[in-house]
């Protein structure tokens, strides 16, 4: 049985970043950009005003007060979208609203609520506190030709918007893994079949197709395969030639019908894990072909989700080209109750992780921690581990937990 980090680090030197696919700006949410971005723009794009006032020679109204107000004539009114026409001479104001190119001529902006119009004309009521006062200069965020967004960078709304405003209407970004998902098990049926006895439900499928999707993954269900040998050749064969990543469930323990590990290795898979020493989840499979990972994950569907949150996510995080930070992540949290293991597998307690003052704490759920107990794991968002060699965690003191 191979210590789970060690499990970790095996599985992520066996994928790399998958290649990359140009989409349109509008699908890109939750990609990662797979080449840096550059803009021919500057940004701002011109000289522009910060405020809503009046474009001004800062020599001009250098020494305006309420007392002695500096008298302006307004040549021009400038809106929005709107390209200046006359320069300001000495003398001489333009009316400008927030975001307006700046007029030839001025080099200050006063803002409105330090003037007074008079027709034709606008008094200065304050002097700006320095020339440039409320100017935004061309490119003084960004300028043409520097980076603008590196690779590896994940695109979320502010990243879309600065696409956006470079113009960049197609998108460089990693492609999504696609990940196929098999449930092996003569007892399995899907959801919408009358139980015989002795069936069970593959919920895997669903809670799999889930997990690789809320990863910005592509799910691709092929449902269930029977326990019987040729059944499951084939069907895993066509799983590995459509995708990047297999997961089946059920079938490689050590039962008289769990023939996954064999069936791999005679279609000339290269099998790298067998077992790992978590709790649930110790039957973990992970083999690889030519440019696809293999999984094959238990069958009991805490296990099966279990191996996927400490196993497959950072493969996929890795493949989906996240520069870094593919390994799994755990928080520091207090444990509200005491927790026990028999200290000879890392062991997994699902919970809820509460953010209380500022400061994480895990509470257990109720019910019955089995790896065949789904029911008890629907509410809970994280998993409280337990190392190897420890045997108990008192109710008050530290563990790590790993949030789902
Ligand atoms: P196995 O790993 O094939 O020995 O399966 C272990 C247990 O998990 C058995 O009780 C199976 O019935 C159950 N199981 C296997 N696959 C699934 C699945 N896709 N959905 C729900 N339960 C499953
Ligand atoms: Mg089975």
């Amino acid at each position: 049985m191979m210590p789970a980090k060690q499990a970790e680090e095996l599985i992520l030197n066996l994928v790399e970043p998958l290649g990359a696919e140009d989409v349109e700006l509008r699908s890109t949410r939750d990609r990662i950009l797979a080449t840096a971005v550059t803009s021919h723009l500057d940004f701002p794009h011109w000289d522009n005003s910060a405020m809503d006032g009046y474009a001004v020679r800062f020599e001009d109204v250098k020494s305006a007060s309420a007392e002695t107000p500096a008298v302006l004539e307004i040549v021009e009114e400038i809106p929005a979208g709107y390209q200046p026409q006359k320069s300001v001479l000495s003398g001489q104001a333009a009316r400008i609203l927030t975001g307006s190119v700046m007029p030839q001529g001025a080099d200050t902006i006063v803002i409105q609520e330090e003037t007074k119009r008079e027709g034709g004309q606008v008094l200065i009521l304050k002097s700006p506190a320095e020339p440039q006062a409320f100017v935004r200069h061309r490119g003084a965020f960004y300028q043409a030709g520097s980076l603008l967004l590196p690779a590896g960078l994940a695109l979320k709304a502010p990243e879309i918007a600065v696409l956006a405003a470079a113009q960049c209407n197609q998108v460089c970004v990693y492609r999504r893994p696609r990940v196929a998902i098999l449930s092996t098990g003569s007892e399995l049926v899907t959801p919408d079949r009358p139980l015989q006895p002795g069936q069970i439900v593959d919920s895997n499928q669903y809670a799999l197709a889930a997990l690789v999707e809320q990863m910005g993954g592509e799910a691709i269900p092929l449902g269930i395969v029977a326990d019987q040998p040729e059944a499951l050749k084939a069907a895993i064969a066509h799983a590995v030639s459509i995708s990047d990543v297999v997961l089946s469930s059920g079938g490689v323990s050590v039962g008289d019908y769990d023939y996954v590990d064999r069936i791999l290795a005679e279609l000339g898979a290269q099998i790298h894990i067998r077992a790992v020493a978590v709790r649930p989840g110790k039957p973990l499979t992970v083999a690889t072909f030519p440019n696809v990972i293999y999984f094959g994950l238990p069958g009991n569907p805490v296990s099966a989700l279990v191996t996927f949150w400490r196993f497959v996510q950072p493969a996929l995080r890795k493949l989906s080209g996240w520069p870094h930070g593919w390994e799994s992540t755990f928080v520091q949290a207090k444990t509200r109750q005491d927790l026990r293991s028999d200290g000879k597998r890392e062991s997994y307690l699902w919970g809820q992780l509460h953010l209380v003052n500022g400061l994480y704490e895990f509470s257990l759920t109720t019910g019955s921690y089995s790896s065949g107990n789904l029911i008890n794991l629907a509410g809970t968002n994280c998993l409280g581990m337990i190392s190897i060699g420890q045997t108990q965690i008192t109710a008050g003191d530290a563990l790590q937990v790993l949030q789902t």
